[in-house]
C-alpha cells in the first residue's frame, strides 16, 4: 500500500535506557539507581498526600521546592530551575543555550543521551577524545565552540575532575554556556556550585534520581545565574508549563530537607564502592578510579560481553555498551554490600 506520509515522519535513533526487568528476585545493578529507599520524610509525604488536591494543577513555578534547594545550595530561588528528571532539564538546556552554528563540545565517551539531543534539536557537535585511561583534558576544549557539556564525574567511566580544572574550563570558555552535568557528584566529587558567583555562563545540572533515591519520581534541577535560569523558564513555558507534578514537588522537598539521611546513604554507597572495587581487583579486573555510584571495569582474560551475558543468566543485571573504545568494559552500579557480595561470588565461579 502506498503511504506517502511516511517520508514526513521524523527519523531518529533514540537513547536506549537501561533495562527494567520486572522479575522480583533479580540483582539490579544496571541503571545507577540507589539501593536504599528515599528519606523517611518522602514516605510520609506519600502516605499522607491528599489525592483530592490532584484536581488542581501543580505550582508551575515549583516555588516551595525551589526555595529548599536554594537554601541548601546558598543561591537565590531565581537561580534554581526544576524539571522532570535531569534528562528533561538537560534537554531544555540544550535547546535554550546551544543555538550557534559552531559545534558544541563534549567527551567522546560520555552520557549517550547528548548526541541524541543534538540530533533531535539539530545542534552541531564535536566530540573530544578522553585520554587512554579515560581522563578529560581541559586543554583539548580550547577551540571555537557553541558550548561545552561535561559530566563531572563522567559517565560511564566514573572519573571526576577537580574543581580547579572546571574553573580552568570556565576561564577558557567565557563566550558560551558551559553545562556541568553533576548527576553523580554526591558520591565524592566537589560540586561546581561555588563557582556560580563568578561565572554567569555556568549551568549546573543535578538529579534526585541517584543520591536521593528518587529515580521513579523524576526530579532534576539546574542551578545557574538568574539570566540562564530565566531563559530556561521561558523555553520551558513555551513547551510545557507543568513538567513537575504535585506529588514530585512535595516529595522532593521532603528529600532535600533530610540532609542527615542523604549524607548517610551517600557514605554507605561510597564505602561499598571502595570495598567492591577492591574485591573486583582481586579477581583480576582493572577498575577505573570512580567517584560515582558505579564502577567501570574490564577483565584481561574474559570478554565484557561474555561476563555480561553470564551474569544476566544469573539474574544479575549490569550494563554493557557496545560502543567504540569501551566495548570490552562493563558498568556496574554500586548496590548494597549484600548485592555486591553476590555479584563477586557469581564472578568468582566464572573467572
Ligand atoms: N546525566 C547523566 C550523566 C546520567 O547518567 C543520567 C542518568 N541516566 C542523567 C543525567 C539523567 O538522570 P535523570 O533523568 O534520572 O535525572
Amino acid at each position: 500500500m502506498d503511504k506517502p506520509f511516511l517520508d514526513k515522519l521524523r527519523k531518529i535513533d533514540p537513547y536506549v535506557p537501561g533495562e527494567q526487568p520486572q522479575a522480583k528476585d533479580i540483582i539490579k545493578l544496571n541503571a545507577n539507581e540507589n539501593p536504599y529507599p528515599p528519606a523517611p520524610g518522602v514516605q510520609e509525604v506519600l502516605r499522607t498526600f491528599d489525592a483530592s488536591s490532584l484536581a488542581l494543577y501543580p505550582d508551575a513555578n515549583g516555588k516551595r521546592l525551589k526555595t529548599v534547594l536554594a537554601e541548601r545550595f546558598g543561591v537565590k530561588t531565581a537561580q534554581v530551575f526544576l524539571g522532570n528528571g535531569s534528562d528533561d532539564v538537560l534537554a531544555l538546556a540544550f535547546q535554550s543555550f546551544f543555538c550557534s552554528d559552531k559545534p558544541i563540545l563534549y567527551p567522546d565517551i560520555t552520557y549517550s543521551f547528548y548526541p541524541v539531543w543534538c540530533d533531535l534539536f539539530r545542534i552541531p557537535y564535536e566530540t573530544v577524545p578522553l585520554s587512554e585511561d579515560f581522563c578529560v583534558n581541559i586543554r583539548n576544549y580550547d577551540k571555537p565552540n557553541g558550548g561545552v557539556v561535561l559530566p563531572n564525574p563522567n559517565a560511564p567511566t566514573g572519573r571526576a575532575l577537580p574543581l580547579d580544572a572546571i574553573e580552568d574550563l570556565l576561564q577558557r570558555n567565557t563566550d558560551c554556556i558551559v553545562i556541568i552535568d553533576e548527576a553523580y557528584v554526591d558520591f565524592g566529587t566537589n560540586s561546581a556550585v561555588s563557582l556560580l558567583k563568578r561565572y554567569e555562563n555556568l549551568l549546573i545540572v543535578q538529579t534526585m534520581s541517584k543520591s536521593r533515591s528518587l529515580a521513579g519520581l523524576r526530579i532534576g534541577y539546574a542551578l545557574g545565574s538568574e539570566t540562564l535560569i530565566a531563559t530556561l523558564e521561558a523555553v520551558k513555558n513555551s513547551y510545557n508549563s507543568y513538567t513537575m507534578d504535585a506529588i514530585a514537588l512535595a516529595a522532593g522537598e521532603a528529600a532535600v530537607r533530610d540532609e542527615m539521611y542523604f549524607q548517610q546513604i551517600c557514605r554507605k554507597v561510597i564505602a561499598t564502592r571502595e570495598r567492591a572495587a577492591e574485591a573486583l581487583r582481586e579477581l583480576g579486573f582493572t577498575v577505573s578510579p570512580s567517584l560515582s555510584n558505579f564502577l567501570f571495569v574490564t577483565h584481561p582474560k574474559k570478554e565484557a560481553s561474555v561476563i555480561f551475558e553470564y551474569l544476566r543468566q544469573k539474574n544479575i543485571f549490569i550494563r554493557y555498551f557496545k560502543l567504540p573504545r569501551i566495548d570490552n568494559y562493563l558498568r556496574i552500579t554500586v548496590g548494597t554490600d549484600e548485592q555486591m557480595d553476590k555479584l563477586i561470588a557469581a564472578l568468582k565461579e566464572f573467572l
